[in-house]
């Protein structure tokens, strides 16, 4: 059986080190906002290049604690517009209703899967305040069109970077390309703790102070509350763990695009789309997504293969009950992706001979 991902080997992979950095903790006596934490927020800022990284419980909180600072720094209010990628996991488009801004959906490119730079400019109003974009699969989605709408219309930069660990546009590293970044280190992700954790990065030195006291009830100085704050810390074990993952993400990363290269060159099949590259360091491959008219007997046919796939995604934001608002929304391209996308299996630990035999047995099909 060929595994989607093996979350337990990958994990393995990292003994007696993961181990360790447990025990470390445990022995400290220090369980929150202490010297491992404080050590994983310099060496992740170091590895994206921002000024600062702040930890926190988890991707999407990092994206929420973004506009909840901007709001309190008085950039942005409720009812302001954040152009959204309308194909993204639902979680991009959470963050930013939570804060009572109001997503406005933009089509992708059908061939990057990632928002459409093209397509932005038609949907900025007075009250747009941000784009968020969204490194989709891995895969950056910074272009100079985006930069220039940036700047023309004075807007917010947001990165949602959760898949993208890693990925380069240009020299820089993506979760530093705008004003900041959500990051998130959900087990499955390329960069994954032992249970929820995220980050924000950001080289703003105000949106980082907020950011900080907010994630920790609006507090910068014990029982002194400055705003009306959350809970939403990054803890000690977690943040130890996420070090010596951290060591290796370049290497993790390689074997990924690595894989991805195979498939690119090996999958031949009439009915099967295959990811477009137009430069390898820009895509971390967190998922390698093929498109297929008929995608779930592909995905019926894989399995009874002992190969497991998974769709990402199944159902659209905009077709979700809980948007049920934008149900009637017409947004085809989106659409037809969620329609046809199948995610294969890759993973720093896939053996190459799985690699060549997913190939072999696609091209069966
Ligand atoms: C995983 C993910 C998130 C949310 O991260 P969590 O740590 O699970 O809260 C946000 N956006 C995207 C695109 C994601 O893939």
């Amino acid at each position: 059986m060929i595994k989607f991902l093996d979350l337990k080997a990958i994990n393995d992979s990292f003994e007696p080190e993961l181990s360790n950095a447990i025990k470390r903790v445990l022995d400290s006596g220090w369980y929150l906002l202490g010297n491992e934490v404080k050590a994983f927020e310099q060496e992740y800022s170091n590895y994206i290049g921002t000024k600062h990284c702040i930890g926190v419980a988890n991707g999407l909180d990092a994206l929420r604690l973004i506009f909840k600072a901007y709001i309190v720094l008085g950039e942005m209010q409720e009812g302001d517009e954040i152009i959204v990628p309308a194909n993204t996991y639902i979680a991009s488009i959470l963050a930013v209703s939570d804060n009572r801004l109001k997503p406005v959906l933009v089509e992708p490119d059908i061939h990057t899967y990632n928002i459409d730079p093209f397509k932005i400019e038609d949907k900025i109003t007075s009250r747009t305040k941000g784009i968020m974009i969204v490194h989709l699969y891995g895969q950056n989605a910074m272009y100079p069109e985006i930069q220039k709408l940036v700047d023309k219309y004075n807007l917010k930069l947001i990165e949602d970077n959760a898949q993208a660990s890693g990925a380069h546009y240009g020299e820089k590293r993506t979760g530093g390309l705008g004003d900041a970044a959500g990051n998130s280190f959900y087990p499955g992700k390329n960069l994954g703790a032992l249970g929820d954790a995220g980050a924000v990065t950001t080289d703003d030195d105000n949106l980082a102070t907020v950011i900080r006291a907010m994630a920790n009830y609006g507090s910068s100085k014990k029982y002194v509350n400055d705003y009306q704050g959350l809970n939403s810390r990054l803890d000690e074990i977690q943040a130890a763990i996420l070090r010596v993952k951290l060591s290796r993400l370049d290497g993790d990363n390689q074997r990924r695009r690595e894989i991805a290269r195979f498939y690119i060159e090996n999958i031949k099949h009439p009915d099967i789309i295959l990811p477009q590259v137009s430069d390898w360091v820009s895509n971390v491959f967190h998922i390698f997504t093929i498109r297929c008219k008929q995608r779930d007997k592909l995905q019926n046919y894989l399995s009874d293969q002992d190969i497991q796939t998974l769709i990402h995604y199944p159902i659209p934001p905009h077709k979700q009950q809980a948007y049920k608002e934008w149900n009637k929304f017409n947004i085809p391209i989106t659409e037809k992706i969620h329609e046809e996308i199948l995610s294969l299996p890759i993973s720093p630990v896939m053996s190459q001979q799985d690699v060549e035999k997913a190939c072999n047995v696609i091209n069966c099909f």
